[in-house]
């Protein structure tokens, strides 16, 4: 380099060169949608390595993802040069699980402790809001969930929620679920994710020796989406990075303008706290942004700027290239064409020469997702649905990881649980009440009340059998896991308690689909050394991690898009009532309303070169068909900076004067109905129009059925497990 610089500060501009060169000292880099916040968070910790300032395991950097982590890990691997090992780096929950292992003891837990997933946590709440009487209609356990998930991202134990404090929230019992919940976990040596960062905090609270520890080890913090932080993570990094007579080492990245978790208990206000929290920090604005082209960047300001108390930042475009194309805005007829339009545009996306993997279709919430993975696969378009219905949150998987949790942790009681009746071998509630009862007794764990009733004689009968068999399939695993190593002990026990014959035998359509995510299953836990840590990895990845690199479109929800970057994006669902959602309207306040129209700013500052928002003229709502309002969103965004479309429209308009119940009417009125035999449909295929009796039909919570009669948007089904039932026909799917 000419200037003598070292190579990887030639490519910067001064002000992130000015981030980068401030080493010691509280950093604050407040800056709009990139601006390259996380690039210089990357490169600063490259640059404090190469300046020798510290040691790679002497730094600590947050993220706010497992993808941005393994991101900055790449980076920081590639301006160095090769792999980096014992690096520190990751979410605040996988940072704290890893320091909580060592300091397990102090909450009462030891190191082996399992992290819950959230079937378990609900199961466990409702165990303990039993003796309440809580009425469950009114308040559901996943809503008492909710009220202790807050309590914890503010950083209050059970002792620190005072009464004023205490929740309308089952009626006035809450402070105490939580506590018994609490107790509960450590009875059982588990903790949720929650209880991550507050046993981690509670700790360095409270053990000096604990805080010292980690004050002389990490020398540099570094943290991005700062804006997101909730009060118990804003807590945790305070305690780290106050050390006595020492400076703090801090750098912290955000924008205000991005701050989309509120509603998970994120504190904006923890950015603009940070000057009167670390006195003397240097706060350093980056201007330019080298994302998006000037069109999309004015569309995004001139929409963010109709919130009101922003910190206020000047964007500019830093790209040389040119101005590039309007935001496309398309109106289309209903979520399906809205499919046909994204799918197509795809479609000549590629035909163009783009890298599908350089697109991403980004919506409001989740379960906007289906026509367009039906249009995508249609056309043969290879996709992934980061953060959709995950890997291991298949029903499958949990069983076997259930499995797996009691191999490696005999004290499991919730994964005991999970299993001790799957497959169904004759273990009824009465003989698992009973064995809580010897549980409790003994104070010991499930499966030392079964050993203790196989002892003593107390089980009996076809129960008994089962136990016996069960248990000595855990003990011959434990032996072989000894032995051979976790994937032969998995495998064997999985086989043994007869798991594997059960999905043999089930003649359900989608069984061998199952035995092969279980083969996949068995394969992955080769990757790891032990089953432990196999387990730790499950527990703490939030999204499809997998196969990053694979040439293929990205569905997500606009909160898993932040930080990232593609060439082309599309937002579907601009409309009143889904973004901004129906939720956000109800509240009315204004403060909810920003937080949506943030989230429109991070969804649009996503993209690189094309940016298109659609939105539908109606729109089913269950069975109903609901005229739709155009998003106050499109309207916000400049004129200037907008390019309209939608003849499609306009054509669907004339058609539409035909009785409209036919073309757009609910689901199962629109085709007459003729009682035909079973039909064999590909789901994927099958629209709802194709439900008539004798369709094999499937049901989030009844499963599989036969549809025996059909009432305009009502169906009659013949369940296979849940007998006769009358449901919603936008409640189900066609079966394969
Ligand atoms: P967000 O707010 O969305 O998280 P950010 O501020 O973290 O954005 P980055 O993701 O770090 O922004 O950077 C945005 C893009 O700009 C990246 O592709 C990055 O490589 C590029 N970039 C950053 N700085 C420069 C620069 N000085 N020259 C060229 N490209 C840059
Ligand atoms: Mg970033």
């Amino acid at each position: 380099p000419v200037s003598g610089q070292p190579d990887y500060l030639e490519r910067l501009n001064p002000e992130q060169r000015q981030a980068i060169e401030t080493i010691d000292g509280p950093l604050l880099i407040l800056a709009g949608a990139g601006t390259g916040k996380t690039r210089v968070l990357t490169t600063r910790f490259a640059h404090i390595l190469l300046t020798g300032h510290a040691r790679p395991h002497q730094i600590l950097a947050v993220t706010f993802t497992n993808k941005a982590a393994r991101e900055m890990r790449d980076r920081v691997g590639a301006l160095l040069g090769g792999p980096v090992e014992g690096l520190w780096l990751g979410t605040f929950h996988s940072i704290c699980a890893r320091m909580l292992r060592r300091h397990a003891e102090y909450v009462g837990l030891t190191t082996g402790f399992t992290i819950l997933d959230t079937d378990d946590q609900l199961r466990l709440v409702k165990q303990v809001m039993e003796p309440y009487r809580v009425d469950t209609k009114r308040w559901p356990p996943q809503g008492m969930l909710g009220v202790i998930q807050r309590w914890k991202d503010r950083g209050l134990t059970p002792d620190r929620v005072t009464p004023a404090e205490d929740s309308e929230f089952g009626g006035g019992c809450a402070r105490r679920v939580y506590a018994d919940y609490q107790a509960r976990l450590i009875a059982v040596n588990a903790c949720d994710f929650g209880d991550l960062m507050l046993h981690m905090t509670e700790i360095m609270r409270t053990r000096p020796d604990v805080l010292a520890q980690y004050h002389r080890l990490f020398r540099y913090i570094l943290v991005d989406e700062y804006q997101d932080t909730n009060t118990i993570q804003y807590l945790w990094l305070r305690l780290l990075a106050k050390r006595a007579g020492q400076p703090s080492n801090i750098a912290c990245v955000g924008d205000d303008d991005q701050s989309i978790y509120s509603w998970r208990g994120a504190e904006v206000e923890n950015i603009l706290r940070f000057e009167r929290d670390f006195p003397g920090a240097k706060v350093v604005r980056l201007e330019r942004n080298y994302r998006s082209t000037a069109q999309i960047l004015a569309a995004a300001a001139g929409l963010i700027a109709h919130n009101d108390g922003r910190l206020g930042k000047t964007l500019r475009p830093g790209r040389e290239d040119a101005h590039g194309e309007k935001v496309q805005v398309v109106s289309v007829w209903d979520s399906d064409e809205e499919a046909r339009v994204v799918a197509g545009a795809i479609e000549r996306l590629r035909a163009d020469g783009h890298p599908l993997s350089e697109i991403a279709i980004l919506m409001r919430a989740g379960f906007q997702t289906r026509p367009f993975e039906e249009q995508l696969m249609t056309r043969g378009l290879p996709y992934r649905v980061v953060g959709g219905l995950r890997f291991y949150e298949r029903a499958e998987i949990r069983d076997c990881l259930a499995y797996m949790r009691v191999l490696a942790q005999p004290a499991d009681d919730l994964a005991f649980e999970r299993i001790v009746n799957v497959p169904r071998r004759g273990v009824g509630t009465a003989a698992l009440q009973k064995l809580h009862l010897e549980a409790r007794q003994i104070k010991g764990p499930l499966t030392a009340a079964v050993a203790r009733q196989m002892a003593d004689g107390t089980a009996k009968g076809k129960s008994k059998a089962a136990l016996q068999s069960l248990m000595q399939g855990f003990e011959r695993a434990t032996e072989t896991l000894a032995r051979e190593g976790q994937v032969v002990a998995v495998e064997q026990l999985l086989e043994d308690v007869g798991y594997l014959a059960m999905w043999r035998e089930d003649k359900s359509p989608e069984a061998p689909g199952r035995l092969d995510n279980i083969k996949e299953l068995l394969r992955a836990i080769g990757d790891f050394q032990s089953l432990e840590g196999f387990l730790e990895h499950v527990a703490l990845v939030t999204e499809a991690e997998d196969s990053a690199a694979e040439d293929k479109v990205s569905l997500m929800t606009l909160h898993g898009a932040k930080g990232l970057e593609f060439d082309s994006v599309f937002l579907p669902g601009w409309e009143e009532g889904v973004f901004p959602s129906q939720r956000s309207l109800d509240e009315g306040g204004l403060k909810s309303l920003e937080e949506e129209r943030r989230l429109a700013y991070v969804g649009l500052t996503r993209a690189r070169r094309r940016a298109t928002v659609l939105h539908a003229a109606r729109r089913r709502i269950y069975a109903n068909w609901q005229d739709a309002i155009p998003s106050r969103f499109i309207e916000e965004i400049p004129a200037d900076y907008v390019e309209h479309s939608g003849q499609a429209m306009q054509e669907r308009r004339l058609t539409a004067a035909q009785p409209s119940v036919f073309a757009f009417g609910p689901v199962s009125s629109r085709r007459p109905n003729y009682g035909h035999a079973p039909r064999v449909t590909d789901v994927y295929d099958a629209s709802p129009t194709d439900i008539t009796v004798g369709t094999r039909v499937f049901h989030q919570k009844f499963g599989y059925g036969i549809v025996t009669d059909v009432d305009v948007d009502r169906l009659q089904v013949q369940f296979e497990k849940a007998g006769e039932k009358r449901v919603m026909a936008s409640f189900v799917e066609v079966a394969v």
